[in-house]
């Protein structure tokens, strides 16, 4: 028996009759009664935070339709099939629907018999469909994932940029646009972009205390990693990767390992992208190596961990991502793996970029907030926040800073030792040749350029090769080391090199934790 929305029903009687849930949770009784009074809302909620019932229940509770835009295709089917088990009338309307479907929906449609019509925002704007859903009675319009519409954001969709036109179609009807992005600058593009600047904005807490994160510098990579995912071996995990052939690089690592593992990102054909969709969404144990292609949608309540093989490019990417673990609240694991390499290229393509000034330095911007959150010492839930604006009055008590402090050392000597190395050899060589000269290691390319009569060759020698390795990352975060040219030659940045070499500043490094100290890495696995 489908469910038929009666004028104005009580939206706490939808709730339990409908959804069977006890009680609303957070502000969802605040957003819901905002949008039953015709407002317009802004919400952000973390993934997992409860978004969909924000416009659900509203869109049976007020007369009329509700239409929910949705920029992916495998996420309107998804919600459409979890409402129609609830006795929900819901459709989607897409480009790959089949003809019957099309023919029910129509005739669903001009009954008047549908709920809630999920559609994707090209769908909606061509004109053709405007008009025609424009004669219905709707009873409002959700913009789900609506950082879409933010060119500054990780996932722009220029198709997003017309909804800004949905007013003249639908006049009078509320508008809620819903985000699991915090940061406040694509809060402030939403609402322009959509041109909602009265909405009322309902914010809830990002903190997700059920979310282990911790970050290490990288040591053998695909041993990290097997260590990391080897507690979660019955469960689901997600690995991240900067590149689309180190996802495949890194899941035959796997799969040698025992692991079931599948790559997966956007230059895979269309087929095998599903297929691995519906083998991760089918519930069974294994391993998602992908691209930030995955990600979107992906609603596996059981995701027990997530690793980042390589430094997302902003603490907004690195906190969504994150977030796909442990949707169900129970403990999830996250660790990111960063590198001096990683760090220096991301800063080196942003300076290369040919992006507008403005849209430049937001980036640079975010990506050195990211680098400030790999390398910080302190509680890193509290640091991922308050990029978000959020203080955390406490530590959190759950991350690898909060459960192991992280002891630091004066490195200043050391700080001086290696840029003094990088200057005698002339700002050419990469962190391997520098570590070897600081070493005194008589290597080919040592002799090549007779590196070993300078004064500062073996100055370093009872440090080991991975230990300056990590001085050297950790002066690369700072900026006072930049990768010049392709070969990933270390420069200096002499603006803040000049006062560490000149001993005017002390410099706090921090202590690597043992396993990111075995061996430094000359190539990815
Ligand atoms: P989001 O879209 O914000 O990532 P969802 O809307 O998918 O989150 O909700 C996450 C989970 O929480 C879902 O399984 C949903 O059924 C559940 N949920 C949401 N609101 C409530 C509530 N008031 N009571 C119980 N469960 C809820
Ligand atoms: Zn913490």
């Amino acid at each position: 028996a489908a469910f038929r929305p009666a004028a104005a029903r009580d939206p706490l009687a939808v709730l339990h009759e409908v959804f069977g849930y006890t009680a609303f949770r957070g502000l969802q009784d605040e957003v819901i009664a905002a949008v039953m009074a015709g407002e317009d809302a802004l919400v952000l909620m973390p993934t997992g935070g409860g978004k969909s019932l924000c416009y659900q229940v509203p869109a049976l509770c007020r007369e009329g339709m509700g239409i929910v835009v949705s920029p992916l295709i495998a996420l309107m089917d998804d919600q459409v099939a979890a409402l129609r088990q609830l006795g929900v009338n819901a459709a989607a309307l897409h480009s790959e629907l089949a003809a019957e479907e099309l023919g029910r929906l129509r005739a669903d449609l001009s009954a008047g018999r549908l709920d809630i019509l999920y559609i994707s925002p090209e769908r909606l704007l061509s004109p053709g469909t405007t008009t025609w859903l424009a004669r219905r009675r709707v009873s409002l319009i959700a913009i789900d994932e609506a950082h879409c519409i933010s060119a500054w954001g990780h996932e722009f969709r220029p198709e997003y940029r017309g909804l800004a036109a949905l007013p003249e179609s639908f006049p009078g009807v509320p508008r809620i646009a819903l985000t699991a992005t915090a940061d406040p600058r694509t809060q402030a593009d939403i609402l322009a972009a959509l041109g909602m600047t009265a909405a009322r904005q309902f914010h809830s807490s990002f903190h997700r205390p059920n979310l282990f994160i911790a970050a290490r510098a990288k040591g053998q990579e695909i041993r990290q990693v097997e260590a990391a995912l080897a507690p979660h071996r019955q469960a689901a995990s997600i690995v991240y990767c900067g590149s689309r052939n180190k996802t495949e690089r890194v899941a035959q690592s796997l799969q040698a390992r025992g692991f079931t593992a599948l790559a997966y990102h956007a230059g895979l054909a269309p087929d095998r992208k599903r297929s691995a969709l519906d083998r991760f969404r089918s519930g069974e144990p294994m391993v998602i190596v992908a691209t930030i292609a995955f990600g979107m949608g992906i609603d596996r309540p059981d995701v027990r961990c997530v690793v980042h093989l390589d430094m997302p490019a902003s603490p907004e990417a690195y906190y969504q991502q994150i977030g796909r673990a442990g949707r169900d609240g129970a403990r999830a694991d996250t660790l990111l793996l960063y590198g001096g390499e990683d760090i220096a290229r991301a800063r080196h393509w942003l300076e290369q970029s040919s992006a507008p000034e403005s849209e430049r330095r937001v980036m640079q911007a975010r990506l050195e907030s990211m680098i400030a959150l790999t390398e910080t010492v302190s509680c890193r839930t509290q640091g991922l926040l308050s990029c978000f604006g959020e203080n955390l009055a406490e530590p959190c008590g759950h991350c690898d800073n909060c459960l192991a402090p992280v002891s630091t050392f004066d490195g200043s000597e050391a700080a001086r030792m290696a840029l003094s190395a990088i200057y005698r050899t002339g700002q050419r060589f990469g962190a391997v040749h520098v570590t070897s000269v600081l070493r005194g290691k008589l290597t080919e390319a040592v002799e090549r350029h007779a590196h070993q009569h300078l004064t500062v060759f073996g100055i370093g020698k009872e440090r080991s090769e991975a230990w300056w390795r990590a001085t050297i990352r950790q002066l690369t975060a700072r900026g006072a080391l930049r990768i010049s040219g392709e070969h990933g030659a270390l420069a200096i940045v002499p603006e803040i090199a000049r006062p560490i070499l000149r001993g005017e500043e002390r410099i706090m490094l921090r202590e690597e934790p043992a396993d990111s100290l075995r061996s430094a890495p000359r190539r990815p696995p």
